[in-house]
């Protein structure tokens, strides 16, 4: 029976561990725990995977350089992924590790049958150039490789090509349609553009010799290796148990509510193209919304996978999962590419969470604490400050809902800033604490609203800084942040201590 909850995939994609992990793909982490949870908080039943791509050839090559096992290699690597979800507050259902993990060769197995099924699948042999960088075949205009730098080596060799020519129309079309949506609008304009030019077909499998025996065997011709990327790609359907064809892929990838991706803008194509050939060509849906975030620098230098590796351990452990996670969110912006800086990290944590929520909650939970026995809830005439905290708090969610719907998530971001600058602001304007000996009563029905305003704030702020959201809430004694305004009379606790519970009036 299918169950009536809608359910939503949330991916990133899956990073080479050739090297340690950079902050760059913390960025992605961050990103899509943050639309999962955002899910979740919605009523959603997420499946959120991630998990690392072990059957690249740079692996080989960089396990060669250190003289080291490429298993041993990427077992190291591997193991330091893992490690950033505990420290960047990230929490995978499933964590696919490619070289090692049994489903995902018998689902990449499956793909590959299904494509050969269809006609998709020809062997040919192949003359052209190759970048190791992107693991592709470059066309021939190209002298450098604009990603990485280097001159692409010239390869010839006998291949498996899946017949992408034959795709492009009816991936355009879904691209066109809106059924296979790419955000930002730049990435869409790119693929695009990529598809109204001649879509070649693409070689899918490697020479195992050239690949040192890594990799997926092709099944039937044990001499090729399944290309990286159509390995990588089906890593998707891995965690679903395609090979399995169960409950998983029926809730998640057959009949979900949402299949979104998660990617950086260097990979678009093979989302955008690649992916929903191979997915058509074994009669499979597509992924609805395939999000793309640019590159971050790091105090101004370029990140990448070849030039400095900026650590995401060492920065974690400095400034906290949620100072980075916030710096993340609030100000590097997806649409473009954004720049890390370091000295500005503690500043925004300090500014929007220490001294905005936080002050606000100390304050009204301070003077909460001081009032006890008042009733701390709606009194029966609105003032203007309350019902302008009102009408604000009760537009946020949907605020959140509309950037994270355009993957905008700075957008979200900033409106739950304004609502708590507006609760601050408001409380300055009222200061009940000047009335809270005198008029205890008129003192306790002024911190209704900001207090009600910081509780939806919290709530709001969970999917992005789970860890202080769930602190404040639990001091506001609502550890769900339900994001509805008007909670009962008494029902908001301004603790510590903890206020008596009464009834509705
Ligand atoms: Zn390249």
């Amino acid at each position: 029976m299918t169950s009536l909850i809608p359910t939503s995939l949330i991916t990133t994609a899956i990073p080479y561990v050739n090297a340690r992990p950079h902050l760059g793909f913390a960025y992605e982490l961050v990103l899509a725990d943050a639309l999962a949870r955002h899910r979740r908080r919605r009523g959603r039943d997420v499946r959120f995977i991630t998990g690392t791509d072990d059957n690249s050839l740079k692996n080989v090559v960089a396990a060669a350089r250190e003289g080291v096992a490429t298993e041993a290699l990427v077992a190291r690597h591997t193991a330091a992924f893992r490690a950033l979800g505990p420290l960047l507050d990230a929490v995978p259902d499933d964590f696919v590790q490619t070289s090692v993990d049994p489903r995902h060769r018998a689902a990449v197995e499956r793909l590959w049958r299904a494509a050969a099924d269809r006609g998709d699948l020809v062997r040919r042999r192949w003359t052209g150039r190759y970048c190791a960088g992107c693991e592709a075949f470059v066309d021939d205009g190209v002298a450098v490789c604009p990603e990485h730098g280097t001159a692409p080596e010239p390869v010839s060799e006998d291949n498996w090509f899946f017949r992408l020519s034959r795709w492009a129309a009816p991936v355009r079309d879904a691209i066109e349609s809106g059924r296979l949506a790419i955000v930002p609008d730049a990435a869409r304009a790119e693929i695009l553009a990529f598809l109204a030019g001649e879509v070649r077909d693409l070689s899918v499998s490697r020479d195992a010799r050239r690949a040192a025996g890594w990799g997926i065997p092709v099944p039937g011709d044990p001499d090729q290796v399944v290309y990286v990327w159509f390995d990588a790609l089906a890593y998707y359907l891995t965690s679903l148990d395609f090979a399995g064809g169960g409950a998983l892929l029926e809730r998640y990838w057959l009949a979900a509510g949402e299949r979104a991706h998660v990617i950086g803008k260097g990979i678009t194509r093979f989302h955008a193209v690649y992916w929903p050939a191979f997915l058509l060509s074994a009669g499979l849906p597509l992924p609805d919304r395939i999000l793309v975030h640019g590159y971050l620098t790091v105090d101004g230098e370029k990140i990448s996978k070849s030039g400095r590796s900026v650590e995401v351990g060492p920065i974690a452990e400095r400034f906290g999962a949620d100072a980075l996670r916030w710096y993340f969110v609030r100000r590097c912006r997806t649409r473009s590419d954004a720049d890390v800086d370091t000295g500005a990290i503690a500043a925004a944590h300090d500014r929007d969470l220490a001294d905005g929520l936080g002050n606000l909650v100390q304050r009204t939970t301070a003077l909460g604490a001081r009032l006890a026995g008042a009733v701390i809830g709606p009194s029966a005439v609105e003032t203007a400050e309350a019902a302008e905290l009102r009408v604000r708090a009760e537009a946020l969610p949907a605020r959140v809902d509309a950037a994270l719907e355009a993957f905008l998530p700075d957008d979200a971001a900033a409106a739950i800033v304004e609502l708590i600058d507006a609760a601050n602001r408001a409380l300055d304007r009222t200061a009940p604490w000047r009335i809270a000996r005198t008029d205890p009563a008129a003192a306790a029905a002024a911190l209704y609203a900001p207090l009600e305003a910081a509780r939806i704030a919290a709530g709001e702020l969970s999917p992005f800084v789970p860890g202080i959201a769930r602190t404040i809430l639990a001091r506001l004694g609502d550890p769900d942040g339900a994001p509805r305004w008007g909670r009962a009379a008494g029902e908001l606790r301004a603790g510590p201590p903890p206020l008596p519970r009464k009834q509705p009036a």
